[in-house]
């Protein structure tokens, strides 16, 4: 599972930080979205995925990983 964000949609609503914040944080200086572990380990699915429901603008993409090797 792979994870993105875009932080040109973000508005820093925080719901990701506040849902799944082994993954999602807040930066301090403009409130917008980083990623904490962007290829977080399977238990966290579920909550990624609400997480990706419940953002207002949709900036949170949930992808699974293609091998590449
Ligand atoms: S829920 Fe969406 S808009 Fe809110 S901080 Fe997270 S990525 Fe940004």
């Amino acid at each position: 599972m792979r994870i993105t964000v875009d932080r040109e949609l973000c508005c820093g609503s925080g719901n990701c930080v506040v849902t799944v914040p082994e993954v999602f944080d807040q930066d301090d200086a403009d409130g917008l979205v980083t990623l904490r572990n962007a290829q977080p380990p399977e238990h966290l699915r579920a909550s990624v995925e609400t997480a990706a429901q419940l953002c207002p603008v949709g900036a949170i993409g949930v992808t699974d990983q293609v091998a590449s090797h």
